[in-house]
């Protein structure tokens, strides 16, 4: 329960005010545009099965892997708001999804050590 209400918080609030923060006289239409890079998910709809709940999305699904990631940190360096606010909202989506799978990890053994970062077992588990 607190993880997905953390979970969730995460992902539709926290973009709040991270543009309140770095987009401050358009942080609403910079909010909106994070929400809408949620549609990031929809990677997940390659995957068989779609939702699997021990399955950590980070270095699995194609938009959450290493390469896509250096995708959304060079839009940071695009000099339009609206690239960086989807950039933010990305790179944001990517740690949130990253703090879920090591909160899982901490409750199933083993998925760790199937995961895309399974290199980081070692450190997160010891
Ligand atoms: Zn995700």
């Amino acid at each position: 329960m607190l993880q997905t209400i953390t979970h969730y918080s995460l992902h539709f609030l926290a973009p709040g005010l991270l543009a309140w923060l770095f987009f401050r006289p358009i942080w609403l239409k910079a909010w909106g545009l994070m929400l809408l890079s949620m549609a990031v998910d929809l990677d997940h709809l390659l995957a068989s099965p779609v939702f699997a709940p021990n399955r950590c999305s980070i270095g699995f699904h194609p938009l959450h892997l290493w390469p896509s990631m250096l995708v959304y940190v060079g839009m940071l360096f695009i000099p339009k708001w609206w690239v960086k606010a989807i950039g933010t909202g990305l790179l944001f989506h990517m740690v949130t999804d990253f703090i879920d799978c090591l909160w899982m990890f901490t409750r199933c053994t083993g998925c760790c050590e199937e995961s895309g970062i399974a290199w980081l077992c070692s450190w997160w588990l010891s």
